[in-house]
């Protein structure tokens, strides 16, 4: 086993940290304390079961910075929970949050459970306690920490999130920012379910619009007939799947847990999914290939591959044999540290995953304005829109004498919807995250990779940060 092998996952981000550190000029002192979770909260607490029975729950809060507030992380309900992974997944935030210029400090939560061996009650029970003790020690709230969902938890969790912060914080007019990714009937923003998908799609199509990569990886600028293999099928796989087969790529590759199939005429993302859920299975989809791994689907001769499913999937082992000249990691830490150095050695384009998953928190951050704001977006401009809009046509049509056709008219005049103006935030998030860490990597030419311009880049922000505040006291 080798040195980088041995790191545990919050030693992993700070190894990548260290990388990236060399290329900036910060005093150490600051560079420690970004690197340092300012608050973790390790908690045991009671629950009585169906049957009876008093379980002791484990669970964790880490606040990783409060160089902006509120913090900012989902909620992971795992069995593999521990104070390192929720330390790591919320130093992550924090750079993610910086990258994609959403004002929050990191934060994450976990509770050490395996959700699919408890009851509906007993989950809600679980989750209304673990929100009174973040309210006992001050560690949720709007402006203080705002959680979200992560693996194992939903719209449903975070329903009853609010309602227990609601109901202890009764009258309090903002209440219902102190949690994102809620149902929409309960103050959710539309666009949150495919936020994931749709940035790594728009993250994905800008850099194939550079022309200097794409000569780099030997492939034609544009999105446009690319070759793209998806492992996953779940919420982000799915959606990035389909985001990309939509812009004209061809999807040749999937893989679920079952296996991999293979089209090199292109496969259709919704048929798989009905094949799937016909069936139980991608396998056998027909006019496809079977291979009976998962993992074989990495290996496949493709332009873009995008593994959308698991954590550490790509390592020193198998990263010889993937052919991918483009790797979208759409999954939080599929590459190893020893997959990204032969990365790097073969000339494969790695766009990182703290940058191109950021979809969510980007869309969670739309979510809470809109709760601070308490209107949907939309609602006071989009009449007043679709007014000017036809009264600009309308006139152009006097001065012109020419009509558009019915089709064009209605896109011309239509005023936005919240779905509108959520995807559009999306895609301008994306392109200027891009352009910022391109911008990084060009004025910084020893800089070895994506990943570690992403990091130069979101260390800059937040010791800008400390730079204009100063330290207290
Ligand atoms: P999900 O549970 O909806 O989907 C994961 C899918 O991967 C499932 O369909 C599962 O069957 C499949 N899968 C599991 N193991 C596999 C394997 N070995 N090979 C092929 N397929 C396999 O989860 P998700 O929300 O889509 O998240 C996927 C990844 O994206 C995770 O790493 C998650 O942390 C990350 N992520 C998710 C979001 C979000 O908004 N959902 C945001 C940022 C990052």
């Amino acid at each position: 086993m080798s040195g980088t092998q041995t790191l545990s996952f919050f030693e992993s981000v700070e190894k990548s940290f260290d990388k990236a550190a060399q290329y900036t000029q910060w005093n150490p002192g600051v560079l420690e304390q970004i690197k340092a979770c300012n608050a973790v909260y390790r908690m045991r607490f009671p629950v009585k079961m169906d049957d009876g029975r008093i379980e002791v729950i484990e669970a964790y809060r880490v606040q990783h910075s409060h160089h902006k507030l509120p913090c900012k992380g989902g909620i992971r309900f795992a069995a593999e929970v521990n104070q390192d992974e929720v330390m790591a997944l919320a130093s992550l935030m924090t750079y993610k949050c910086a990258i994609v210029n959403v004002p929050f400090g990191g934060g994450k939560g976990g509770i050490k459970i395996n959700p699919k061996k408890y009851s509906s009650f007993e989950l809600e029970k679980i989750t209304r306690r673990y929100t009174a003790e973040l309210v006992k020690k001050n560690f949720i709230g709007p402006g203080i920490d705002v959680p979200a969902p992560d693996y194992g938890t939903g719209e449903k969790e975070m329903a009853w999130i609010l309602d227990t912060y609601a109901s202890i914080h009764a009258g309090e007019v903002d209440a219902m920012a102190c949690v994102t990714g809620k149902p929409v009937s309960q103050g959710g923003v539309r666009g949150r379910k495919e936020a994931t998908g749709l940035g790594v799609f728009f993250g994905i199509r800008e850099v194939c619009h550079i022309p200097e990569l794409m000569e780099k990886v030997g492939l034609t600028v544009g999105v446009e007939g690319k070759r793209v293999v998806v492992q996953g099928l779940g919420n982000v796989g799915y959606h990035s799947a389909l985001f990309f087969s939509r812009a004209g790529a061809k999807i040749i590759g999937l893989a679920e847990y079952e296996g991999s199939i293979y089209n090199e005429n292109g496969l259709d993302i919704d048929a798989v999914v009905a094949h799937r859920r016909d069936t139980g299975s991608i396998l056998n989809f027909p006019g496809a290939k079977n291979f009976a791994k998962n993992t074989d689907a990495l290996e496949m001769d493709c332009d873009i591959l995008i593994p959308a499913a698991l954590e550490q999937v790509i390592t020193g082992e198998n990263a010889p044999r993937v052919k991918a000249r483009i790797i979208g990691e759409a999954a939080n830490g599929p590459l190893t540290p020893e997959a990204d150095e032969e990365f790097i050695r073969k000339g494969t384009l790695v766009i990182p995953d703290m940058y191109l998953n950021a979809g969510g928190v980007t869309v969670s951050y739309f979510e809470w304005l809109k709760n601070l704001s308490h209107v949907r977006y939309g609602r006071m401009e989009k009449r007043f829109t679709e007014n000017l809009n036809t009264h600009i046509l309308t006139q152009m049509e006097e001065l012109t004498g020419k009509q558009v056709t019915q089709k064009e008219k209605q896109f011309i005049m239509h005023g936005p919807d919240e779905i509108d103006l959520v995807h559009s935030g999306l895609e301008e998030t994306m392109i200027t995250a891009t352009q910022e860490v391109m911008q990084v990597w060009r004025d910084n030419p020893n800089i070895p990779d994506m990943r570690t311009a992403a990091y130069v880049v979101a260390i800059n922000k937040v010791a800008t940060s400390y730079a204009e505040l100063g330290i207290f006291p």
